[in-house]
């Protein structure tokens, strides 16, 4: 049971740090424990291993170190890169942004703000299958476009983007592209050049890293605004002393996760298909996202006539941890943007469930799961009214005369 104590299937939420990852952090605070702007050697020491982690964390993206800028996480890198790209388009008088209905909050939340102050905000759709057609972002961009910002991977129904050819329209257009890759990074292999990326952000608690520490890549020659004025940490755009250890977390975890991938990824598939050809058997289950075009370790399902909420409480008295979709909305009875995106009504998108699962996870996870989960369905919905009426209804559809 992975951890002992419950079934930890929420690994698109957060994930536990691994033990090499763990293992590069603790000589951080013990030895290497030096502010790395100090001319010293306890200073030096600090500053080889943020230069180190840089290098490494830039050839796992095909990138130069250069072009990479320690964030404190997937939101900050995001809001950075947007604010940013919107910033250089208003100096030439652009002021139009492109990105996708189904963006994390922390892009969609900056476009609102960006709205207030002026700027014009296309969203494409994501269609049923929960992507993004290129033609479509073909036909949105014009002259005053200046950033189109789509996420790689989408943190509820884990579909997976045509990155390499949005890049590719924008590049054409003369247009910046930005992609929230917090979902894709140690998981998909990704190279900034050939898929014409211009700024990409990742997070390091999404690939077994630590919390509070991420990265934002920008192409050489987008010139980046600063971020936090101070000190000239990180080429002088976001000044204050480095997160040293997390920074050397990052970079080991980042490069842990990609060794072996295609096995892992086997593996993880392997336990995708079980979860899905069982969890199907469920009358009136449907899977969201595309089927073929989606990571490895996610499934998102909803179940007709339940609450999201309660299936989620139930699943975790049975000790399994998983979610109805983003943590971050979780807790609001508002039903998901990402299944309102895809098009399904509030109140089936109600009754979701996301199960987010890795290659940490064992075999006796899914057995559990699969144990558990279609008997708390039918609990639920013998006590469903919304159920309830739903067959009555088809009772008496059945009674009709001819
Ligand atoms: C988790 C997540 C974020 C936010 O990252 P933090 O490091 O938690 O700030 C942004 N985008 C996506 C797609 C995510 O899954």
């Amino acid at each position: 049971m992975g951890m002992g104590k419950y079934v930890y299937m929420d690994q698109a939420a957060t994930t536990k740090i691994s033990e090499r990852a763990l293992g590069a952090m603790m000589p951080c605070f013990t030895e290497a424990f030096g502010n790395p702007s100090s001319l010293h050697e306890a200073g030096r020491d600090a500053e080889a291993v943020v230069e180190q982690a840089r290098a490494r964390i830039a050839a796992c993206f095909h990138a130069e170190p250069s072009e990479i800028y320690f964030t404190s996480g997937g939101s900050e890198a995001d809001n950075w890169a947007i604010r940013q790209g919107a910033a250089l388009g208003a100096k030439k008088g652009k002021k139009h942004l492109i990105s996708s209905a189904f963006e994390h909050h922390a892009v969609l939340h900056t476009l609102e703000a960006l709205k207030k102050e002026g700027f014009e905000v296309t969203l494409l759709p994501v269609h049923e299958n929960g992507l993004v057609r290129p033609e479509e972002l073909k036909a949105a961009i014009r002259e005053d476009t200046a950033l189109v910002t789509v996420m790689y991977v989408n943190n509820e129904v884990g579909t997976i983007q045509p990155v390499e050819e949005l890049g590719r329209i924008c590049r054409e257009s003369g247009v910046l592209f930005h992609t929230d890759a917090v979902q894709a990074a140690g998981h998909l292999l990704i190279d900034v050049k050939e898929q014409n990326i211009d700024m990409l952000s990742i997070s390091a608690h999404k690939f077994h890293g630590p919390k509070g520490v991420g990265a934002l890549y920008v192409r050489k020659g987008v010139a980046l605004g600063n971020l936090i004025f101070g000190g000239g940490q990180e080429r002088g755009k976001r000044a204050g002393t480095e997160n040293v250890p997390a920074i050397a977390g990052m970079a080991t975890a980042l490069e842990e996760s990609l060794e072996n991938r295609e096995e892992k990824n086997a593996r993880t598939r392997a336990m995708q298909r079980k979860l899905l050809e069982a969890v199907r058997k469920i009358p009136c289950t449907r899977l969201n996202g595309d089927e073929e075009r989606r990571v490895a370790g996610n499934l998102n399902f909803c179940f007709e006539g339940i609450e999201g909420e309660s299936l989620l409480l139930y699943l975790d008295l049975d000790g399994i941890c998983a979610s109805s979709g983003s943590a971050c909305t979780s807790g609001s009875l508002e039903p998901s943007h990402v299944l309102l995106a895809l098009g399904l009504p509030a109140e089936i998108a109600h009754g979701s469930l996301r199960l987010s699962f890795d290659e940490t996870n064992s075999e006796a996870d899914a057995d559990l799961v699969l144990e558990k989960l279609p008997e708390v369905v039918a609990r639920l919905r013998s006590m469903s009214p919304v159920w309830k009426e739903k067959e009555d209804r088809e009772e008496r559809e059945r009674e009709k005369p001819f």
